[in-house]
């Protein structure tokens, strides 16, 4: 297993079967040993900063019907919202303010929104919170549509790949959803020079090691410039309600796999993660995670943004806490930095 991790670190490339190795792993010795190496490698390349984007859940509407995700359009329970492009925009500007320089629009599958719509709400971020960077996270869209992002002034996208085994994708998601769409998203998103951010959730149901050494081998090959891990957690109004959630630290251990994998992404701290287990995020931050995302969205609207049971909206996951992020951050030696943090592997 020594040999293994420190082949990762020196940048070899692993085989599946190797990548399953280490999933499967679970001596002691060797995962504090695979810690603190991705603690290392993290600092090298970023020092001890940790940056910080203003998330913005932007609507609780959604088409699609993935049977993990609250938000799915079959659950008649979801509370639904969406924020108008004034209070979007207001948003940034006071997250502006408390000197937030990403913005990251989430929200589900929501065409009351058009492409047009979201060129001009892009447009209006730049110009009313300059030097800022727009991120996006609004799912699956045409080449046409993401290509208007790019050109609206939109540099960064996330869609977790969610699983990349064709035949586990098929089990959490409906059949109208396809891996190879997502896959080709991907790329497409890649090609227009976006900063692409994928991932995948731990522990969601009828997941293998093997599932997660092909997540892993994905990532080696694709090199995406954010990845976002985090754990399954049921939602009680979902088809996979009385799942068991994901581990904490099978997750943390993802994530150290991940930064020897790619040692200048940009990886989250997620929230799903903080949801778990209290002291996760600061097991993730001290293991290869250099990101978190506090949640700027209007207190109003947050409990209705419900992917899963007992979702995190308040405490630090709220700018509003920021100056407890900043002492929660020092606590582990990081630095908490709110300047823009692009991939030191993307040109703008
Ligand atoms: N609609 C966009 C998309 O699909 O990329 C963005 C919003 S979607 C809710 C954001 C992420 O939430 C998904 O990529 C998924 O991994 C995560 N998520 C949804 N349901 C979850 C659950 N039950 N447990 C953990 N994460 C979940």
């Amino acid at each position: 297993m020594r040999h293994l991790i420190d082949r990762l670190f020196q940048g070899e490339r692993l085989t599946r079967a190797e990548f399953q190795d280490l999933v499967l792993c679970e001596d002691q010795e060797m995962l504090e040993l695979l810690f603190r190496r991705a603690k290392e490698r993290t600092e090298e390349v970023f020092g001890n900063h940790v940056y910080i984007r203003g998330l913005i859940e932007i609507s609780s509407y959604c088409k699609q019907d993935c049977f993990y995700c609250g938000l799915r359009c079959s659950n008649h329970k979801a509370q639904r919202y969406r924020l108008s492009p004034n209070e979007i925009i207001a948003t940034c500007e006071k997250g502006y303010e408390m000197g937030f320089r990403t913005f990251v629009l989430q929200g589900g599958e929501d065409d009351y929104y058009t492409d047009d719509a979201i060129c001009e709400l892009i447009r209006e971020i730049c110009l009313s919170c300059p030097g800022s960077a727009v991120t996006l996270s609004l799912g699956e869209k045409g080449k046409r549509a993401y290509e208007a992002f790019r050109k609206a002034g939109a540099s960064r996208y996330l869609l977790r790949h969610e699983t990349a085994t064709a035949e586990h994708f098929s089990r959490l998601h409906p059949p109208s959803q396809r891996l190879q769409s997502r896959m080709e998203a991907l790329a497409t998103l890649k090609d227009l020079g976006f900063q692409v951010g994928a991932g995948f959730m731990v522990g969601s149901p009828f997941q293998t090691a093997e599932n997660l050494a092909e997540d892993l081998y994905f990532l080696q090959e694709f090199r995406p410039h954010m990845v976002g891990i985090g754990p399954f957690i049921p939602h009680q109004d979902t088809p996979f309600g009385k799942y068991p959630a994901g581990d904490s630290g099978q997750t943390v251990k993802m994530i150290a796999i991940t930064r020897g994998i790619l040692p200048g992404a940009l990886i989250p701290a997620t929230t799903a993660l903080a949801t778990l287990s209290k002291d996760a995020r600061g097991r993730a931050l001290q293991a290869g995670a250099n990101v978190v995302m506090p949640n700027l969205s209007p207190e109003a609207v947050r409990v209705k943004y419900n992917l899963y049971n007992n979702k995190l909206s308040t405490g630090t996951e709220s700018a509003q806490m920021l100056a407890a992020l900043r002492e929660e951050l020092e606590g582990y030696g990081r630095k908490m930095d709110l300047s823009r943090g692009d991939s030191p592997l993307w040109k703008a």
